[in-house]
Protein backbone atom coordinates (compact mmCIF):
# COMPACT_ATOMS: atom_id res chain seq x y z
CA UNK A 1 0.00 0.00 0.00
CA UNK A 2 1.54 3.06 -1.05
CA UNK A 3 4.33 1.08 -1.99
CA UNK A 4 4.34 0.80 -6.07
CA UNK A 5 3.53 -2.54 -7.56
CA UNK A 6 6.56 -3.11 -8.95
CA UNK A 7 8.76 -3.10 -6.21
CA UNK A 8 6.21 -5.14 -4.19
CA UNK A 9 6.66 -7.80 -7.06
CA UNK A 10 10.36 -7.84 -7.20
CA UNK A 11 11.08 -6.84 -3.03
CA UNK A 12 13.34 -9.58 -2.18
CA UNK A 13 15.21 -9.30 -6.10
CA UNK A 14 16.05 -5.90 -5.13
CA UNK A 15 17.01 -6.27 -1.72
CA UNK A 16 19.32 -8.71 -2.76
CA UNK A 17 20.83 -6.38 -5.00
CA UNK A 18 20.54 -3.84 -2.35
CA UNK A 19 22.77 -6.94 -0.13
CA UNK A 20 25.41 -6.75 -2.85
CA UNK A 21 26.06 -2.99 -3.41
CA UNK A 22 25.68 -2.43 0.28
CA UNK A 23 28.33 -5.14 0.95
CA UNK A 24 30.65 -3.57 -1.83
CA UNK A 25 30.70 -0.54 0.13
CA UNK A 26 30.84 -1.50 3.22
CA UNK A 27 33.59 -3.64 2.67
CA UNK A 28 35.53 -0.85 0.83
CA UNK A 29 34.69 1.09 4.09
CA UNK A 30 36.11 -0.92 6.63
CA UNK A 31 39.44 -1.57 3.93
CA UNK A 32 39.99 2.28 4.34
CA UNK A 33 39.01 2.59 7.72
CA UNK A 34 42.76 2.25 8.66
CA UNK A 35 42.02 -0.71 10.79
CA UNK A 36 44.18 -3.55 10.23
CA UNK A 37 41.68 -6.57 9.83
CA UNK A 38 42.80 -9.70 11.13
CA UNK A 39 42.11 -13.21 9.01
CA UNK A 40 39.61 -14.07 12.09
CA UNK A 41 38.02 -10.53 12.41
CA UNK A 42 37.02 -11.19 8.43
CA UNK A 43 35.91 -14.20 8.97
CA UNK A 44 33.45 -13.43 11.67
CA UNK A 45 31.86 -10.93 9.08
CA UNK A 46 31.94 -13.70 7.04
CA UNK A 47 30.30 -16.22 8.77
CA UNK A 48 26.66 -15.22 8.53
CA UNK A 49 27.34 -15.93 4.73
CA UNK A 50 28.75 -19.02 4.98
CA UNK A 51 25.32 -20.13 6.87
CA UNK A 52 23.41 -19.00 3.71
CA UNK A 53 26.21 -20.31 1.98
CA UNK A 54 25.53 -24.07 3.71
CA UNK A 55 22.04 -23.97 3.70
CA UNK A 56 22.11 -23.85 -0.04
CA UNK A 57 24.59 -26.18 -0.82
CA UNK A 58 22.86 -28.80 1.36
CA UNK A 59 20.17 -28.52 -0.77
CA UNK A 60 22.34 -29.36 -4.33
CA UNK A 61 22.68 -33.08 -4.14
CA UNK A 62 19.00 -33.93 -2.91
CA UNK A 63 17.59 -31.52 -5.54
CA UNK A 64 19.95 -32.42 -8.13
CA UNK A 65 18.99 -35.88 -7.90
CA UNK A 66 14.82 -35.54 -7.26
CA UNK A 67 14.68 -33.16 -9.65
CA UNK A 68 16.24 -34.63 -12.95
CA UNK A 69 14.95 -38.36 -12.04
CA UNK A 70 11.60 -37.32 -11.06
CA UNK A 71 11.53 -35.00 -14.45
CA UNK A 72 12.56 -37.74 -17.14
CA UNK A 73 10.44 -40.37 -15.13
CA UNK A 74 7.47 -38.08 -15.62
CA UNK A 75 8.37 -37.61 -19.59
CA UNK A 76 7.51 -39.59 -22.48
CA UNK A 77 10.56 -41.29 -22.89
CA UNK A 78 10.82 -39.60 -26.88
CA UNK A 79 9.98 -36.87 -25.26
CA UNK A 80 12.63 -36.45 -22.64
CA UNK A 81 14.90 -37.72 -25.73
CA UNK A 82 14.06 -34.83 -27.41
CA UNK A 83 14.34 -32.60 -24.78
CA UNK A 84 17.63 -33.88 -23.48
CA UNK A 85 19.03 -33.42 -27.29
CA UNK A 86 17.71 -29.92 -27.73
CA UNK A 87 19.43 -28.84 -24.13
CA UNK A 88 22.94 -30.49 -24.84
CA UNK A 89 22.54 -28.93 -28.69
CA UNK A 90 21.80 -25.19 -26.53
CA UNK A 91 24.70 -26.25 -24.52
CA UNK A 92 27.40 -27.35 -27.11
CA UNK A 93 25.99 -24.24 -29.42
CA UNK A 94 26.33 -21.69 -26.70
CA UNK A 95 29.56 -22.87 -25.25
CA UNK A 96 31.35 -22.68 -28.34
CA UNK A 97 30.12 -19.65 -29.05
CA UNK A 98 31.22 -17.64 -26.17
CA UNK A 99 34.61 -19.74 -26.70
CA UNK A 100 35.36 -18.27 -30.50
CA UNK A 101 34.20 -14.78 -28.48
CA UNK A 102 36.14 -15.08 -26.44
CA UNK A 103 39.48 -15.89 -28.86
CA UNK A 104 38.45 -13.25 -31.05
CA UNK A 105 38.87 -10.80 -28.30
CA UNK A 106 41.95 -11.99 -26.68
CA UNK A 107 43.69 -11.87 -30.32
CA UNK A 108 42.69 -8.32 -31.37
CA UNK A 109 42.69 -6.64 -28.00
CA UNK A 110 46.06 -8.40 -27.06
CA UNK A 111 45.92 -8.05 -23.59
CA UNK A 112 49.24 -9.89 -22.98
CA UNK A 113 51.49 -7.98 -25.50
CA UNK A 114 53.48 -5.78 -22.84
CA UNK A 115 55.36 -9.07 -21.00
CA UNK A 116 57.90 -6.07 -19.78
CA UNK A 117 55.34 -5.22 -17.10
CA UNK A 118 55.14 -9.06 -15.60
CA UNK A 119 59.46 -9.41 -15.43
CA UNK A 120 59.79 -8.31 -12.27
CA UNK A 121 57.55 -11.21 -10.72
CA UNK A 122 55.35 -13.06 -12.52
CA UNK A 123 53.42 -13.93 -9.22
CA UNK A 124 50.82 -11.12 -7.47
CA UNK A 125 49.56 -12.92 -4.69
CA UNK A 126 49.73 -16.16 -3.39
CA UNK A 127 51.48 -18.72 -5.04
CA UNK A 128 48.53 -21.69 -5.76
CA UNK A 129 49.51 -25.16 -5.31
CA UNK A 130 48.94 -27.00 -8.37
CA UNK A 131 49.72 -31.10 -9.27
CA UNK A 132 51.25 -31.31 -12.80
CA UNK A 133 48.85 -34.02 -13.70
CA UNK A 134 48.53 -33.68 -18.07
CA UNK A 135 45.98 -32.76 -20.32
CA UNK A 136 45.07 -36.54 -20.65
CA UNK A 137 44.96 -37.14 -17.19
CA UNK A 138 42.34 -34.07 -16.75
CA UNK A 139 40.01 -35.61 -19.76
CA UNK A 140 40.64 -39.47 -18.35
CA UNK A 141 39.19 -38.20 -15.23
CA UNK A 142 36.49 -36.01 -16.31
CA UNK A 143 35.28 -39.00 -18.05
CA UNK A 144 35.77 -41.66 -14.81
CA UNK A 145 33.93 -39.50 -12.91
CA UNK A 146 30.63 -39.53 -15.17
CA UNK A 147 30.46 -43.20 -14.25
CA UNK A 148 30.69 -42.98 -10.83
CA UNK A 149 31.76 -46.39 -8.78
CA UNK A 150 30.32 -45.85 -5.53
CA UNK A 151 27.02 -43.39 -6.10
CA UNK A 152 27.07 -42.92 -2.14
CA UNK A 153 30.47 -41.71 -2.68
CA UNK A 154 29.72 -39.93 -5.06
CA UNK A 155 27.94 -37.44 -3.18
CA UNK A 156 30.58 -36.55 -0.83
CA UNK A 157 33.90 -36.90 -3.01
CA UNK A 158 34.76 -36.46 -6.82
CA UNK A 159 37.93 -38.82 -8.11
CA UNK A 160 41.15 -36.89 -9.06
CA UNK A 161 44.88 -38.68 -10.72
CA UNK A 162 48.14 -37.43 -9.35
CA UNK A 163 51.07 -38.09 -10.27
CA UNK A 164 53.33 -38.85 -7.41
CA UNK A 165 57.27 -38.28 -7.62
CA UNK A 166 59.16 -41.59 -7.16
CA UNK A 167 61.85 -41.11 -4.87
CA UNK A 168 62.99 -44.69 -6.13
CA UNK A 169 63.26 -43.90 -9.78
CA UNK A 170 66.00 -42.14 -11.12
CA UNK A 171 64.79 -41.14 -13.88
CA UNK A 172 61.49 -39.41 -11.65
CA UNK A 173 64.74 -37.64 -10.02
CA UNK A 174 65.77 -35.92 -12.94
CA UNK A 175 62.42 -34.73 -13.34
CA UNK A 176 60.81 -36.44 -16.37
CA UNK A 177 57.43 -36.40 -15.94
CA UNK A 178 56.76 -39.97 -17.77
CA UNK A 179 57.86 -41.80 -15.00
CA UNK A 180 56.06 -40.33 -11.76
CA UNK A 181 53.39 -43.08 -10.13
CA UNK A 182 50.23 -42.35 -11.57
CA UNK A 183 47.94 -42.95 -8.42
CA UNK A 184 43.89 -41.97 -8.13
CA UNK A 185 42.37 -40.74 -4.95
CA UNK A 186 39.25 -39.27 -4.07
CA UNK A 187 39.03 -35.90 -3.08
CA UNK A 188 36.11 -33.74 -1.06
CA UNK A 189 33.56 -32.10 -3.15
CA UNK A 190 30.68 -33.87 -4.58
CA UNK A 191 31.05 -35.31 -8.01
CA UNK A 192 28.18 -33.66 -9.72
CA UNK A 193 28.32 -34.75 -13.09
CA UNK A 194 28.26 -38.52 -11.82
CA UNK A 195 25.36 -37.62 -10.26
CA UNK A 196 23.49 -36.18 -13.01
CA UNK A 197 24.06 -39.01 -15.19
CA UNK A 198 23.19 -41.74 -13.13
CA UNK A 199 20.01 -39.75 -12.21
CA UNK A 200 19.70 -39.79 -15.76
CA UNK A 201 19.34 -43.44 -16.02
CA UNK A 202 17.87 -44.03 -13.21
CA UNK A 203 14.96 -41.60 -14.17
CA UNK A 204 14.88 -42.79 -18.12
CA UNK A 205 14.73 -46.36 -16.77
CA UNK A 206 11.25 -45.54 -14.03
CA UNK A 207 9.85 -43.89 -17.32
CA UNK A 208 10.02 -47.28 -18.82
CA UNK A 209 9.22 -49.71 -15.70
CA UNK A 210 5.61 -48.39 -16.19
CA UNK A 211 3.26 -48.69 -13.09
CA UNK A 212 5.90 -50.74 -11.23
CA UNK A 213 7.99 -47.91 -10.86
CA UNK A 214 4.92 -45.58 -9.10
CA UNK A 215 6.82 -45.72 -5.49
CA UNK A 216 9.53 -44.37 -6.08
CA UNK A 217 8.24 -41.81 -9.25
CA UNK A 218 6.16 -40.45 -6.22
CA UNK A 219 9.06 -40.46 -3.88
CA UNK A 220 11.54 -38.62 -6.14
CA UNK A 221 8.36 -35.89 -6.74
CA UNK A 222 7.79 -35.37 -3.29
CA UNK A 223 11.57 -34.89 -2.69
CA UNK A 224 12.18 -32.56 -5.45
CA UNK A 225 8.52 -30.35 -3.97
CA UNK A 226 10.13 -30.47 -0.66
CA UNK A 227 13.40 -29.31 -1.74
CA UNK A 228 12.26 -26.50 -3.65
CA UNK A 229 9.89 -25.39 -0.16
CA UNK A 230 12.90 -25.47 1.51
CA UNK A 231 14.58 -23.14 -1.14
CA UNK A 232 11.77 -20.64 -1.02
CA UNK A 233 12.59 -20.18 2.83
CA UNK A 234 16.14 -20.27 2.31
CA UNK A 235 15.42 -17.71 -0.30
CA UNK A 236 14.93 -14.59 1.74
CA UNK A 237 18.15 -14.73 3.76
CA UNK A 238 19.55 -14.41 0.17
CA UNK A 239 19.64 -10.41 0.90
CA UNK A 240 21.61 -10.62 3.93
CA UNK A 241 23.71 -13.81 3.03
CA UNK A 242 25.23 -12.07 -0.39
CA UNK A 243 25.62 -8.70 2.14
CA UNK A 244 28.22 -10.27 4.07
CA UNK A 245 29.65 -12.97 1.97
CA UNK A 246 30.25 -9.58 -0.51
CA UNK A 247 31.77 -7.44 2.40
CA UNK A 248 33.89 -10.00 3.87
CA UNK A 249 35.38 -10.89 0.20
CA UNK A 250 36.15 -7.19 -0.57
CA UNK A 251 38.00 -7.29 3.34
CA UNK A 252 40.12 -10.29 2.74
CA UNK A 253 41.80 -9.48 -1.03
CA UNK A 254 44.79 -8.37 -0.64
CA UNK A 255 45.23 -5.47 -3.62
CA UNK A 256 42.89 -3.87 -5.99
CA UNK A 257 45.73 -2.31 -8.00
CA UNK A 258 45.84 -5.37 -10.22
CA UNK A 259 42.21 -4.52 -11.28
CA UNK A 260 43.02 -1.25 -13.05
CA UNK A 261 46.98 -2.28 -13.27
CA UNK A 262 48.98 -5.07 -15.08
CA UNK A 263 45.90 -7.02 -15.32
CA UNK A 264 43.17 -4.26 -16.13
CA UNK A 265 43.30 -5.08 -19.77
CA UNK A 266 42.96 -8.70 -19.32
CA UNK A 267 40.30 -8.28 -16.64
CA UNK A 268 37.99 -5.81 -18.99
CA UNK A 269 38.58 -8.34 -22.30
CA UNK A 270 37.15 -11.28 -19.98
CA UNK A 271 34.41 -8.83 -18.82
CA UNK A 272 33.72 -7.35 -22.37
CA UNK A 273 33.79 -10.88 -23.64
CA UNK A 274 31.01 -11.96 -20.87
CA UNK A 275 29.10 -8.74 -21.16
CA UNK A 276 28.96 -9.46 -25.39
CA UNK A 277 27.97 -13.12 -24.76
CA UNK A 278 25.37 -12.60 -22.18
CA UNK A 279 23.36 -9.97 -23.85
CA UNK A 280 24.53 -10.55 -27.30
CA UNK A 281 25.03 -14.05 -28.43
CA UNK A 282 22.51 -15.50 -25.80
CA UNK A 283 20.01 -12.33 -26.77
CA UNK A 284 20.05 -13.01 -30.54
CA UNK A 285 19.97 -17.15 -30.30
CA UNK A 286 17.05 -16.35 -27.97
CA UNK A 287 15.43 -14.60 -30.24
CA UNK A 288 15.71 -16.78 -33.32
CA UNK A 289 14.39 -19.84 -31.32
CA UNK A 290 11.52 -18.15 -29.63
CA UNK A 291 10.50 -15.31 -31.56
CA UNK A 292 10.56 -13.10 -28.46
CA UNK A 293 12.93 -10.65 -26.40
CA UNK A 294 14.70 -11.37 -23.74
CA UNK A 295 14.28 -8.55 -22.11
CA UNK A 296 11.10 -9.26 -20.31
CA UNK A 297 12.95 -12.74 -19.03
CA UNK A 298 16.45 -10.97 -17.48
CA UNK A 299 14.70 -8.42 -15.88
CA UNK A 300 13.19 -11.47 -14.00
CA UNK A 301 16.08 -13.04 -13.57
CA UNK A 302 17.56 -10.05 -11.18
CA UNK A 303 17.56 -12.57 -8.08
CA UNK A 304 19.17 -15.58 -9.81
CA UNK A 305 21.94 -13.09 -11.02
CA UNK A 306 22.12 -11.21 -7.63
CA UNK A 307 23.02 -14.61 -5.88
CA UNK A 308 25.14 -16.08 -8.52
CA UNK A 309 27.40 -13.01 -8.21
CA UNK A 310 27.11 -12.95 -4.36
CA UNK A 311 27.96 -16.77 -3.93
CA UNK A 312 29.84 -17.34 -7.26
CA UNK A 313 28.53 -21.03 -7.41
CA UNK A 314 26.16 -21.77 -9.84
CA UNK A 315 25.32 -24.92 -8.05
CA UNK A 316 24.74 -23.18 -5.33
CA UNK A 317 22.49 -21.11 -7.26
CA UNK A 318 20.77 -23.62 -8.99
CA UNK A 319 17.23 -24.26 -6.28
CA UNK A 320 17.14 -20.39 -6.98
CA UNK A 321 17.33 -20.65 -10.60
CA UNK A 322 14.82 -23.99 -10.13
CA UNK A 323 12.38 -21.30 -8.57
CA UNK A 324 13.05 -18.37 -11.03
CA UNK A 325 12.04 -20.75 -13.88
CA UNK A 326 8.72 -21.75 -11.92
CA UNK A 327 7.81 -18.23 -11.57
CA UNK A 328 7.94 -17.54 -14.82
CA UNK A 329 5.77 -20.76 -15.29
CA UNK A 330 7.98 -22.86 -17.37
CA UNK A 331 7.17 -26.62 -17.13
CA UNK A 332 8.84 -27.91 -14.39
CA UNK A 333 9.31 -31.38 -15.94
CA UNK A 334 11.55 -29.52 -18.55
CA UNK A 335 13.41 -27.00 -16.18
CA UNK A 336 13.93 -29.70 -13.23
CA UNK A 337 15.12 -31.61 -16.25
CA UNK A 338 17.42 -29.10 -17.68
CA UNK A 339 18.46 -26.53 -15.14
CA UNK A 340 20.50 -28.96 -12.60
CA UNK A 341 22.21 -30.63 -15.92
CA UNK A 342 22.56 -27.19 -16.96
CA UNK A 343 24.38 -26.28 -13.21
CA UNK A 344 26.60 -28.81 -13.88
CA UNK A 345 27.77 -28.85 -17.74
CA UNK A 346 26.99 -25.23 -19.23
CA UNK A 347 29.34 -22.94 -18.79
CA UNK A 348 29.81 -20.67 -21.31
CA UNK A 349 31.43 -17.78 -18.64
CA UNK A 350 33.89 -19.75 -17.55
CA UNK A 351 34.51 -21.50 -20.83
CA UNK A 352 35.12 -17.96 -22.66
CA UNK A 353 37.25 -17.18 -19.45
CA UNK A 354 39.34 -20.14 -19.81
CA UNK A 355 40.08 -19.13 -23.57
CA UNK A 356 41.02 -15.85 -23.04
CA UNK A 357 43.11 -16.48 -20.11
CA UNK A 358 45.20 -19.18 -21.84
CA UNK A 359 45.85 -16.90 -24.68
CA UNK A 360 46.65 -14.42 -22.22
CA UNK A 361 49.24 -15.97 -20.50
CA UNK A 362 50.97 -16.96 -24.01
CA UNK A 363 50.94 -13.72 -24.97
CA UNK A 364 53.36 -12.97 -22.12
CA UNK A 365 55.19 -16.31 -22.96
CA UNK A 366 55.58 -15.26 -26.20
CA UNK A 367 54.04 -18.54 -27.28
CA UNK A 368 53.27 -18.85 -30.88
CA UNK A 369 49.96 -19.61 -31.40
CA UNK A 370 49.14 -21.37 -34.88
CA UNK A 371 46.03 -22.56 -36.21
CA UNK A 372 46.32 -25.06 -33.97
CA UNK A 373 46.88 -24.16 -30.57
CA UNK A 374 43.91 -22.00 -30.66
CA UNK A 375 41.47 -25.32 -31.94
CA UNK A 376 43.05 -27.30 -29.30
CA UNK A 377 42.46 -23.90 -26.89
CA UNK A 378 39.31 -24.03 -28.04
CA UNK A 379 38.22 -27.81 -27.69
CA UNK A 380 40.35 -27.94 -23.86
CA UNK A 381 38.47 -24.92 -22.78
CA UNK A 382 35.28 -26.35 -23.64
CA UNK A 383 35.98 -29.66 -21.88
CA UNK A 384 37.10 -27.54 -19.04
CA UNK A 385 33.99 -25.83 -18.80
CA UNK A 386 32.33 -29.10 -18.65
CA UNK A 387 34.56 -30.36 -15.96
CA UNK A 388 34.87 -27.51 -13.94
CA UNK A 389 32.44 -27.62 -10.77
CA UNK A 390 29.75 -24.88 -10.34
CA UNK A 391 32.06 -23.91 -7.19
CA UNK A 392 33.71 -20.84 -6.33
CA UNK A 393 36.75 -20.64 -8.90
CA UNK A 394 36.62 -24.03 -10.23
CA UNK A 395 37.77 -22.81 -13.52
CA UNK A 396 41.35 -21.58 -12.33
CA UNK A 397 41.84 -25.43 -11.44
CA UNK A 398 40.73 -26.93 -14.63
CA UNK A 399 42.42 -24.08 -16.79
CA UNK A 400 45.28 -25.94 -15.83
CA UNK A 401 44.56 -28.76 -18.72
CA UNK A 402 44.04 -25.37 -21.25
CA UNK A 403 47.89 -24.17 -20.54
CA UNK A 404 48.65 -27.90 -21.04
CA UNK A 405 48.25 -27.68 -24.25
CA UNK A 406 50.16 -24.44 -25.34
CA UNK A 407 52.83 -26.05 -23.21
CA UNK A 408 52.72 -23.78 -20.05
CA UNK A 409 53.26 -24.97 -17.01
CA UNK A 410 50.47 -25.12 -14.35
CA UNK A 411 52.11 -22.65 -11.73
CA UNK A 412 51.39 -19.89 -14.72
CA UNK A 413 47.61 -19.69 -13.47
CA UNK A 414 48.92 -17.88 -10.36
CA UNK A 415 49.54 -14.62 -12.91
CA UNK A 416 46.09 -14.32 -13.00
CA UNK A 417 44.91 -15.08 -9.42
CA UNK A 418 44.71 -11.45 -7.79
CA UNK A 419 41.73 -10.41 -9.93
CA UNK A 420 40.17 -13.95 -10.50
CA UNK A 421 37.96 -13.93 -7.25
CA UNK A 422 35.87 -10.78 -9.33
CA UNK A 423 35.90 -12.70 -12.56
CA UNK A 424 34.73 -15.90 -11.33
CA UNK A 425 31.80 -13.65 -10.09
CA UNK A 426 30.74 -12.55 -13.27
CA UNK A 427 31.59 -15.27 -15.45
CA UNK A 428 29.19 -17.79 -12.82
CA UNK A 429 26.25 -15.17 -13.17
CA UNK A 430 26.63 -15.77 -17.05
CA UNK A 431 26.85 -19.11 -16.85
CA UNK A 432 22.94 -18.89 -14.93
CA UNK A 433 22.00 -16.84 -16.80
CA UNK A 434 22.77 -19.20 -19.80
CA UNK A 435 21.24 -21.97 -18.27
CA UNK A 436 18.17 -19.60 -17.39
CA UNK A 437 17.25 -18.48 -20.66
CA UNK A 438 17.76 -22.18 -22.06
CA UNK A 439 15.59 -23.44 -19.93
CA UNK A 440 12.96 -21.05 -21.55
CA UNK A 441 14.22 -21.74 -25.37
CA UNK A 442 14.18 -25.73 -24.26
CA UNK A 443 10.46 -25.14 -23.16
CA UNK A 444 9.41 -23.20 -26.10
CA UNK A 445 11.22 -25.86 -28.96
CA UNK A 446 9.55 -28.81 -27.37
CA UNK A 447 6.01 -27.22 -26.76
CA UNK A 448 4.70 -28.87 -29.83
CA UNK A 449 5.94 -32.33 -28.82
CA UNK A 450 4.69 -31.66 -25.43
CA UNK A 451 1.28 -31.26 -26.60
CA UNK A 452 1.17 -33.89 -28.99
CA UNK A 453 2.17 -36.30 -26.56
CA UNK A 454 -0.77 -34.88 -24.05
CA UNK A 455 -3.31 -35.04 -27.23
CA UNK A 456 -2.03 -38.99 -27.81
CA UNK A 457 -2.71 -39.53 -23.96
CA UNK A 458 -6.28 -38.22 -24.24
CA UNK A 459 -6.99 -39.63 -26.90
CA UNK A 460 -5.39 -43.19 -25.11
CA UNK A 461 -7.46 -42.07 -21.90
CA UNK A 462 -10.94 -41.65 -23.84
CA UNK A 463 -10.56 -44.91 -26.19
CA UNK A 464 -9.71 -46.98 -22.73
N1 LIG B 1 32.38 -20.33 -10.12
C1 LIG B 1 31.94 -20.83 -11.38
C2 LIG B 1 30.56 -21.42 -11.26
O1 LIG B 1 30.16 -21.87 -10.23
C3 LIG B 1 32.89 -21.83 -11.97
C4 LIG B 1 34.16 -21.13 -12.37
O2 LIG B 1 34.23 -20.61 -13.48
O3 LIG B 1 35.08 -21.06 -11.57
O4 LIG B 1 29.81 -21.41 -12.18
Amino acid sequence: NGCPAFVRENLLTLMTVIGVVAGTLLGWGLRVSGYEWSRREVMYFQYPGELFLRMLKCLIVPLLVSSIVSAIGSLDLSLSGKVGLRAILYYMTTTICAVMLGIALVTTIKPGKDPEAFKQSNTTTTKIVTKDTLTSDTLLDLIRNVFPENIVQATIATYRTRLVYDSKDPRAIKGNLETYKIEGDYQSGSNVLGLVCFSIVLGITLGKMGEQSRPLQNFFHSLSEAMMIITGWVIWLSPLGVFFLVTAKIMEIESFSELVGRLGLYFMTVLLGLFLHGFGTLSILFILATKKLPCRYLAKMGQVMATAFGTASSSATMPITIGCCDDMGLDPRITRFVIPIGATINMDGTALYEAVAAIFIAQLRKVEMSFGKIVAVSVTATAASIGAAGIPQAGLVTMVMVLDTVNLPAEDVSIILAVDWLLDRFRTTINVVCDALGAIIVTSLSQGDIEKTRAHQNDREVAS
